[in-house]
């Protein structure tokens, strides 16, 4: 992947990875929309939020999301599809959920564009750990004892299950359906029985979920989020804040503290 061609802007013919956000259209960035507004094909995994489309009302809108397929299937035929839209000159936007660097099979798509010699760039989104943090007033990282963040999935390519102990938080993609399993491991790991976890399932949307646990206890999670994309936070970026300042600020409050804050200035 020697010349792959980062150049900024829609153009025809090449491919704008655009980070979709955790799920709901409004945390699309910016730049996102922007250029999601620019894009003849757009080609987007599993959305539930039609706001996306209303962003780009004309384009032709691919569904490429995995389900019903084998994975290593529907891969190739993604990258076939960004390099076929691509050739024919359209304005590709590939819209991929959270932040496309993010567990999102980015760097085989690159590879395809790179090897097809088209040119692309990265547009980033919200990833599920930082809708999680936000949909909760967690702070993912704490002055003096939350001092790094790991952002790790259990699964490895093989099917295998493994977790380790990297960070003072870890927040764990793609266990939902696992947490039994993760308990263990977390356990096996060193991480402590009385570790607090937080389980957020569809962060960041309207009917987001959130429940507190540790890890010992974490097998419970299962059946409160299923069939829900869920992240899991481990360590001290879980623990719930003073129950004082617990609720999560609303954007209408946002708006009046911010209001107020400049009228101070
Ligand atoms: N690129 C995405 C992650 C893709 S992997 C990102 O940056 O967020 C898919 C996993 O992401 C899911 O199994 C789940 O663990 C997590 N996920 C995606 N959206 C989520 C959401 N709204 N809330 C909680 N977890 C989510």
């Amino acid at each position: 992947m020697s010349d792959a061609v980062l150049s900024i802007g829609p153009q025809p013919g090449h491919v704008c990875f655009i980070g979709a956000g955790p799920g709901a259209a409004d945390l699309i960035t910016l730049r996102g929309a922007k250029a999601l507004a620019n894009a003849t094909v757009v080609l987007f995994d599993a959305l539930t939020d039609p706001g996306f489309q209303a962003l780009a009302p004309k384009a032709l809108w691919v569904d490429v999301g995995k389900r019903g397929f084998c994975n290593s299937t529907a891969q190739a035929h993604i990258d076939a599809l960004l390099v076929h839209y691509g050739r024919q000159g359209e304005c590709v936007a590939r819209l991929k959920g959270g932040d496309p660097s993010v567990f999102g099979r980015l760097e085989e798509e690159i590879e395809a564009l790179a090897e097809a010699g088209l040119s692309y760039e990265v547009i980033p989104g919200i990833t599920a750990a930082l809708a999680a943090a936000a949909a909760t007033g967690r702070p993912l990282t704490r002055r003096g004892r939350g001092r790094s963040v790991a952002l790790s999935t259990a699964m490895t390519r093989e099917g295998a299950f493994t977790a380790g102990q990297r960070a003072d938080t870890e927040v764990f993609y793609m266990a939902g359906r696992q947490l039994a399993a993760l308990s263990r491991r977390l356990l096996d790991a060193g991480w402590a029985a009385d570790t607090p976890v937080m389980v957020v399932s569809r962060a960041g949307c309207a009917d987001q979920s959130q429940s507190d646990h540790t890890v010992a206890t974490l097998a419970a999670a299962v059946v409160l989020h299923a069939g829900r994309p869920s992240v899991v936070t481990v360590g001290v970026g879980a623990s719930p804040m003073a129950a004082s300042t617990a609720r999560t600020v609303q954007g209408s409050e946002f708006e009046g503290h911010h209001a107020k804050a400049c009228a101070s200035a």
